[in-house]
């Protein structure tokens, strides 16, 4: 059996974060089912937000605060936002110290551009690779550190090791070899990133596929706020590769079939720079209305406006994307688009300072911290606004390796059951190898990102939610009898793919019962049956649990209001 104090679980912005926090004051493991660097925080292209004002001397911490409740559909928690928005400068200078070259405006100072919802210019950028300008830098100023942090690069994941009440530790399998091991910590961190992948058309990495959170579900916690799926409005048509917000930022149009700047209907004010819940219905109206390119399920983006200098200095990445994934260059061409599933807005629940928590009198579970995309603080609400995310998982990761080294040095290692986990774990696979093996995963996962795609999108209804739940019903029995054809040890991704597939099929029912629950439309969540928001019933988070007999219990929680008492929402 490993022992260390602490294990963290992804090596994302989030949990490495977490791990520079730590390191060198207490033994730190960090796990990730990819190498850190290829960590889907790498792929963030268009900016992180901060008010800096350095393109708007207007800018504010409170008008960064404002438009995020008002973003959140007043669905986010307000004494969590006020923490994100008014930590946000220090993030970014910080960021900077440590060694992140952001691009600069003509006065030498960090650019800022326009995001959709923010009222002032500010989200700092590296081009439109910021994410992989950040990740880097913590991946590298993490590795400093190597003699106090332990990695375990392309380890997967089994379980959370939970006893009495309190987190003890983690068993993975190591994917090079098959061995599957303990790991017993004092304290679990949790930075495992989003859950996009269950979608056709998705922006996310493959690696999103929900490990942590359902980990935490089958431990019996609960999850959060699980209907309200991000659709980002710009992604590649067919392929579902972002075309970063960015693009709109720095004054990219939409256009339908007629030629027409549609979104002047649907937000006069904002235009292309609504929040993104708004812009993808836009969208999806325009589309099912027949004005979509050709009648098809595309409409464009057109960037030409911009000049090539801009497109090269500013968008350099989008723009090689439509090149090799279309054939298009958008310095002369518009690029297709449709919305494309994003971000998960819901996730594990946790306290201000990470702590998870287990029901809605926000009961805490010791030793068990999370953050990032994987955990619902909650700061996004029912939708979150471009380049909060990245902000999100820099002080949510850092504030999560503040208050787990509190703990973690005044805890000890609790007792676990080290056979009874490796049992418990071992199952798992067996149970995968000794299916009768009829039915190919592929097939189901295809099967599964169709229904979730057709029933559980932009647009919602009680018929269609009905319907993906009786196909997915279908497709989690047939996962029983799914086919694994590599029954080796060594590098069976075979395996690890089946594992994922278990947890998306296992998260989709939980979207879809909260979405079937939320009789309204808040945020994200669409419901063209009950088309208005309904802060009378429906202020309050879903909680989500898993019963013994396999059922989905839903409890709320209500939503914390300090300054903003709900408005109607006009852009
Ligand atoms: C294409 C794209 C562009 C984006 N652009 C922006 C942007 O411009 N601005 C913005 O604010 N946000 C953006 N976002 C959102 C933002 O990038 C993410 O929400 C954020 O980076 C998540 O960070 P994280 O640390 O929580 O998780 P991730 O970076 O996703 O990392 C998850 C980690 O968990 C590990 N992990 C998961 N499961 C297991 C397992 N079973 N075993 C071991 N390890 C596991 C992975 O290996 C990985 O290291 C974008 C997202 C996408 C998809």
């Amino acid at each position: 059996m490993r022992q260390h104090d602490v294990v963290i679980v992804g090596a994302g912005l989030a949990g490495l974060r977490a791990a520079l926090e730590m390191a060198g004051k207490v033994d730190v493991a960090v796990v990730s089912k990819v190498y850190p660097s290829r960590s889907h925080s790498g792929a963030a292209q268009g900016g992180v937000a901060a008010a800096m004002a350095n393109e708007d001397e207007k800018d504010s911490v409170d008008s960064h605060e404002f438009d995020t409740v008002k973003g959140s559909d007043y669905l986010g928690d307000q004494d969590a936002i006020a923490i994100m928005t008014s930590e946000a400068p220090e993030t970014i200078i910080e960021m900077e110290r440590l060694g992140c070259v952001f691009s600069r405006d003509s006065k030498g100072r960090i650019a800022q551009r326009e995001f959709g919802g923010h009222s002032h210019p500010r989200a700092c950028y590296a081009a439109d690779r910021t994410g992989h300008a950040l990740l880097h830098v913590l991946y590298e100023q993490s590795y400093k550190h190597k003699q106090n942090i332990t990695y375990y690069n392309e380890w997967y994941l089994l379980n959370l090791i939970y006893e009495d009440g309190s987190a003890r530790g983690i068993t993975m399998i190591n994917i090079k070899t098959g061995e599957i091991e303990v790991i017993h910590a004092k304290t679990v961190i949790f930075g495992t990133g989003g859950y996009g992948r269950a979608y056709r058309i998705t922006s996310n990495a493959f690696a999103n596929t929900g490990d942590g959170i359902m980990a935490t579900l089958r431990a019996g916690l609960p999850l959060e706020d699980m209907e309200f799926v991000q659709f980002h409005p710009t992604g590649l048509y067919q392929q579902g590769i972002l075309m970063s917000e960015a693009a709109r930022g720095e004054g990219g149009y939409l256009i339908n079939s007629k030629g027409e700047r549609f979104m002047e209907k649907y937000a006069k004010s904002r235009m292309e720079l609504a929040p993104r819940d708004i812009v993808s219905r836009a969208e999806q109206t325009e589309i099912n209305e027949g004005r979509g390119i050709d009648g098809k399920d595309f409409i464009y983006i057109d960037l030409r406006h911009l000049g090539r200098e801009k497109i090269l200095e500013k968008l350099p990445q989008i723009r090689q994307l439509a090149i090799d994934f279309l054939g298009v260059d958008c310095i002369d061409h518009p690029i297709p688009i449709q919305p494309t599933a994003h971000y998960s807005m819901g996730g594990i629940p946790v306290n201000n300072d990470c702590q998870v928590i287990r029901d809605s009198q926000k009961t805490k579970v010791p030793g068990f911290f999370a953050a990032g995309e994987c955990a619902c603080v909650s700061v996004h609400g029912a939708n979150r606004l471009g380049t909060n995310s990245l902000l999100d998982a820099c002080v949510f990761g850092r504030r999560a390796g503040k208050a787990a080294l509190a703990y973690t040095i005044e805890a000890r290692h609790e007792k676990i059951n080290e056979a009874e986990e490796v049992r418990k774990a071992r199952k798992r696979i067996d149970d995968l190898l000794n299916t009768p093996a009829t039915e190919s995963a592929n097939d189901i996962r295809n099967d599964l990102k169709d229904a979730m795609s057709k029933n559980v999108g932009v647009y919602r209804s009680k018929e269609g939610l009905t319907a993906g739940k009786v196909a997915l019903k279908a497709l989690q029995q047939r996962f029983k009898k799914v086919r694994v054809t590599d029954k080796g040890r060594l590098f069976n991704t075979e395996i690890i793919e089946a594992l994922e597939l278990a947890n998306m099929l296992e998260y989709s029912e939980l979207i879809i019962e909260g979405a079937l629950a939320r009789t309204e439309s808040r945020g994200a969540h669409a419901r063209t049956d009950f088309p208005k928001r309904d802060d009378e019933n429906w202020m309050k988070h879903t909680l989500a649990y898993k019963k013994p007999d396999g059922s989905i219990q839903l409890e709320y929680k209500p939503v914390v209001v300090t300054k903003h008492q709900p408005q109607e929402r006009k852009y």
